[in-house]
């Protein structure tokens, strides 16, 4: 399911395959949002014309909106909505503990869907049913974290019920799943622990007892600060064992994907190409992993007939100039936006085609 290809003789970089029901990935990967079954902005012929095999969607926000129910009918969330490539689906965890009115109880959590004023239930089980529905090629498991900032105490118990849920959604899952087909899709636990390495630690070694294809590392990028997140990330990546796929969730700015894959992770998802990309900010290349961030929006670029950036070959960087995508968002009109995500979603894929091609000539 896993295979290693490449390892970089420098640091822990490795290049790998993944072998899901849709087809095969390869990794070091970046996963493009798409939140409620779509790339904001884009087409799924465009995402797959940069070269993207793989999105992550919401399982949250597409239980709510348009409905399991209506997915079913569509027999899986690809045929809902068009994408011929794999899908990665959070668990829903993430986006409901940032909701307001949340009740967190042993065997399921409450929360009440803020658009409609509904209260709505999710267990462990449910959210496996539901991913299961949405034939996803890599379901993540439903685990609990209290938000930043927290105390000691309240990690010990996110990493408590984090366990006790993983199990649930493990016993599930392999009641729902033929183990024996390989074509199966994969189950990634997901590690909690806040800053505190026992904690990091515990959970871990209880995930690893479970038995998963993949680990996650949860809870980062949420205020610790930059150089405690990669403690962590440093700390835990050397015990995952080596064979397993290791995704870092949710944390995106080109410099620590570099940095996290030396370390060793192997998938990544983020929303900032696209989020900045709607508010004008563009990704431009200065020198070799090097890049700064334009605010396209600036009176700078009024009479710019430059493009985005000169060494960027997208069709944006080829056909338009920074004055005309400043005009663009000048005009409110809704084409900037998805010119400008477009080229930053490129960006980050050529980055990481580089870092590829740079572990295996041994400079990463
Ligand atoms: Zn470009």
């Amino acid at each position: 399911m896993f295979k290693i290809e490449y390892k970089s003789k420098i640091s822990r970089a490795r290049i790998g395959r993944l072998k899901l029901p849709s087809g095969e990935v390869e990794t070091p990967l970046f996963l493009p949002i798409a939140t409620f079954g779509n790339v904001r902005g884009l087409s799924f012929e465009e995402i797959k014309k940069i070269g993207y095999q793989m999105i992550l969607a919401n399982t949250y926000h597409l239980h709510l909106r348009p409905g399991t129910e209506i997915i079913k009918k569509f027999k899986s969330l690809k045929n809902f909505c068009g994408w011929n490539g794999s899908i990665l689906t959070d668990s829903g965890g993430f986006q409901i503990f940032s909701l307001k009115n949340v009740k967190v109880f042993e065997n399921f959590v409450e929360f009440l869907d803020e658009i409609e004023g509904k209260k709505h239930k999710l267990s462990p089980e449910k959210s496996i049913e539901i991913q299961l529905d949405f034939k996803s090629d890599i379901l993540m498991v439903l685990d609990y974290f209290c938000g930043w900032p927290y105390k000691k105490k309240e990690i010990e118990k996110a990493v408590s019920l984090t366990t006790k849920w993983a199990q649930r959604s493990k016993i599930f899952f392999k009641e729902k799943i033929n183990f024996k087909n390989h074509l199966r899709p994969l189950l990634f636990g997901i590690i909690q622990g806040g800053v505190y390495k026992n904690l990091r630690e515990k959970s871990l070694k209880d995930l690893l007892e479970i038995g998963f294809d993949g680990y996650a590392i949860g809870g980062l990028g949420v205020g610790e600060g930059v150089s405690k997140m990669f403690e962590v990330i440093d700390f835990l990546v050397k015990k995952i064992p080596e064979e397993k796929p290791r995704y870092l969730m949710g944390i995106g700015l080109l410099d620590q994907i570099l940095k996290a894959i030396k370390k060793g992770i192997d998938i990544f998802d983020c929303v900032v190409p696209t989020r900045e990309g709607r508010h004008g900010r563009i990704f431009v290349r200065s020198q070799k992993f090097k890049y700064k961030i334009v605010n396209i929006l600036n009176t700078k670029y009024k009479k710019d007939k430059k493009p985005i950036d000169s060494k960027c070959n997208c069709f944006v960087c080829q056909n338009f100039s920074r004055a005309f995508l400043h005009h663009l968002f000048k005009t409110k009109d809704p084409l900037g936006l998805r010119l400008a995500s477009f080229h930053n979603l490129y960006f980050y894929f050529e980055f990481i085609e580089e870092i590829k091609r740079a572990i295996k000539k041994g400079k990463v």
